[in-house]
């Protein structure tokens, strides 16, 4: 027997917390004491162990990602493995309790393996594009393409979400480009809107709510009140701060006007972001900074005012950071930025491009703010088309948000937002994950507009190919990394997998099943263990899949290669059996051949609907009884005599022989 005594005066900090660690002598088990004091609230964190919580003194709250509830002394609270928990006191003595921890494998295996679904309307956002140019497939292979995968699943699993994007029209490239080629940037943004728009209906992106900012009276309404409320917060100040201007032409410069040395790598980056490291700038800041308007350098003058300290934000960043799970890309990104100290950032600029910044004459509100509020507004439109009740201006704390973005916005999105939405809805905790992805390059450099190094949506998509543009994405997709994009790897990924492997498969299928079985699925019938092991293949594909789609390990990437493998196999299962001698020796075993190669094609359509939606709806209309609506729970064998028909899909690829167009 040991006995132990823990001081409460000598404890240390874990987790925000007080604690003392008891050694149990097994690396299996722990224990150990906590003090939270009044107003405390522990860090959000997650682990493989089982852990319970025993209060002995005090009351507080516990919050999981399945809810929050209320606890005092002699209640136990048992956590599951992964699951994220956070204890806070919001007594006025202390919360004492012992944490009890211990390792089971199986059970957290078991937890890894489960996904969960979101809770409450999810409103998935890709990056609203800048209406400055059309979008290339630099842009689409990243935030449209992936928040369009998403989107369709969760729908197909009954989760109500929604894809919503638009067009940030007050981007001040806006204006650059307007001055270029002698136009008005209204025009400039009206024009190439309507291009965004039907770029991304050629990509068959479904997209439920498109908000373009420019000419809604509500919408400036809305911004002007955020606006105000943000002046009234104790983290923004009105402040003679440095600022660029053209040493030629006196003109203020930001954003397009400018470029130097990022402050934070020291690699070129634009005014406001360095692309390759993420980190924000403040123009005045970047080293051997040049204006694009003169050869001189630029000039540091100074302007007033208001400018938002993110610095004193950066515990409430800490927590939403941690609470939503974002990749170690953005708490790097954080940690960087803290180190550089005081931080703020100017909330407006001196432009006649924008909305009007209230009481700044000359001003108009940064537009990275503006878009924070914009995605509310755009949830408050969305529900007005559908009957719902969503208020911009209260945040519902069921909403589920999603952004999807490249990492060069991480900043905005992941760090400024959240500061943003804390100060203006302070009784708003906000539930967002977010899916970053990196540049997608063309030939091995940047796609880029200016030096018209892309490849444009509208050069390749077309209802033909736009399915196989879409798997070619899907493939290549610079997910954790970048990746790059050739025309010949679109045309290998069209002739060689999909025209090669993929129709060849599905219209060898087609044509014996139409001899030998009249358009009807056969039962199946002798199982050998091939068979056998390919059935469950059928299945572990289908798992696989969901677990690609999900928002624990989202990937589109692995989706597409997991679709591919799997054809492959079922090709070379085909392979094994020489067909012209199992039909007349061995029916019995190429009836159950056909029948799972049958159940095969059949679990494609809805498997790839979310990736390939016009390929699985063509798929799907020559199967009786296969949806490409809802997620299929687990693989059926097709019942015998079920119509298997897939004239459709190959009439459409033009793979039909002529025998079957009859
Ligand atoms: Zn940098």
């Amino acid at each position: 027997m040991r006995k132990y005594t823990f001081s409460r005066t000598e404890l240390s900090r874990a987790f925000g917390i007080d604690t003392a660690t008891l050694g149990t002598g097994s690396p299996r088990t722990g224990f150990s004491f906590g003090k939270v004091g009044p107003g405390v609230t522990s860090e959000p964190h997650r682990h493989d162990e089982i852990e319970a919580f025993v209060v002995l003194s005090g009351a507080g709250k516990v919050t999981t990602d399945l809810g929050e509830i209320s606890v005092e002394a002699g209640d136990v609270v048992l956590f599951h493995p992964f699951e994220a928990h956070v204890l806070r006191n919001d007594g006025n003595k202390d919360l004492d309790f012992v944490d009890v921890y211990w390792r089971d494998g199986e059970a957290a295996l078991n937890a890894a393996a489960k996904t969960t679904a979101p809770r409450g309307p999810t409103f998935v956002f890709s990056a609203p594009p800048t209406p400055n140019g059309d979008l290339h497939l630099g842009h689409l292979s990243g935030p449209y393409f992936g928040a369009d995968v998403y989107t369709r699943f969760l729908r197909m699993k009954g989760v109500e979400a929604y894809h919503l994007t638009g067009s940030d029209d007050y981007q001040s490239y806006v204006a650059t480009r307007a001055a270029s080629d002698q136009w008005t940037p209204a025009n400039v943004a009206r024009y190439y809107s309507d291009e965004i728009r039907a770029t991304l209906a050629l990509l068959d992106c479904d997209v439920h709510s498109f908000q373009a900012t420019m000419g809604d009276d509500g919408y400036s309404e809305f911004q002007a009140a955020c606006f105000r409320t943000l002046l009234s917060s104790t983290a923004v100040d009105l402040r003679q701060s440095p600022a660029l201007f053209d040493a030629v032409t006196g003109h203020y410069l930001y954003e397009p006007d400018v470029r130097g040395l990022c402050p934070d790598c020291g690699g070129s980056a634009a005014g406001n972001i360095c692309e390759e490291c993420g980190a924000p700038n403040l123009c005045h800041d970047l080293g051997a900074a040049r204006s694009r308007q003169s050869a001189e350098a630029p000039l540091v003058g100074s302007l007033r005012r208001p400018e938002f300290a993110l610095d004193r934000c950066y515990d409430n960043i800490d927590r939403h950071l941690r609470a939503s799970g974002v990749p170690l890309r953005i708490l790097d990104l954080f940690a960087r930025l803290r180190q550089r100290g005081e931080f703020s950032v100017p909330i407006t600029h001196p432009s006649d491009w924008g909305l009007p910044a209230e009481g700044f004459p000359g001003q108009v509100i940064w537009v990275w703010p503006e878009m924070a509020f914009g995605f509310l507004y755009n949830i408050q439109a969305l529900g007005r088309s559908l009957g719902r009740d969503w208020k911009a201006e209260v945040p519902g704390s069921d909403w589920q948000i999603v952004h999807f973005f490249g990492f060069d916005n991480s900043f905005y999105h992941a760090l400024l937002y959240p500061a943003l939405y804390a100060e203006v809805f302070s009784h708003w905790t906000p539930r967002i994950h977010y899916h970053v992805n990196e540049f997608y390059l063309l030939d091995g450099k940047k796609f880029s507009t200016s030096c018209r190094h892309a490849v444009w949506g509208k050069e390749v998509l077309s209802p033909k190919t736009v399915d196989v543009v879409r798997l070619h994405l899907g493939l290549t997709r610079p997910e954790g990394e970048r990746t790059d994009f050739t025309l010949d790897g679109l045309r290998r990924t069209e002739k060689e997998v999909f025209q090669g492997i993929w129709l060849n498969w599905l219209d060898a299928l087609d044509q014996e099943i139409k001899q030998d079985f009249a358009g009807r699925v056969p039962d199946a019938g002798d199982w050998s263990p091939v068979d056998r092991a390919f059935f469950a293949r059928i299945e572990i594909y289908r798992a696989a899949m969901e677990r690609a789609y999900s928002d624990e390990g989202f990937s589109v990437r692995r989706a597409a290669a997991q679709v591919c493998d799997f054809v492959r196999d079922c090709v070379i299962y085909r392979r094994a059996r020489d067909y012209a001698a199992a039909r007349c020796l061995y029916p019995a075993r190429n009836r159950t051949s056909l029948a799972l190669q049958t159940t095969a094609a059949a679990i494609m359509a809805p498997t790839v609907a979310p990736l390939m939606p016009r390929f699985a709806r063509t798929l799907a209309r020559g199967i009786d009884g296969v949806s490409t609506e809802t997620w299929p729970r687990s693989v059926q064998r097709l019942a015998p005599g079920t119509r298997f028909d897939l004239r459709p899909v190959l009439v459409f690829y033009a793979k039909a022989r002529q025998s079957s167009s009859r």
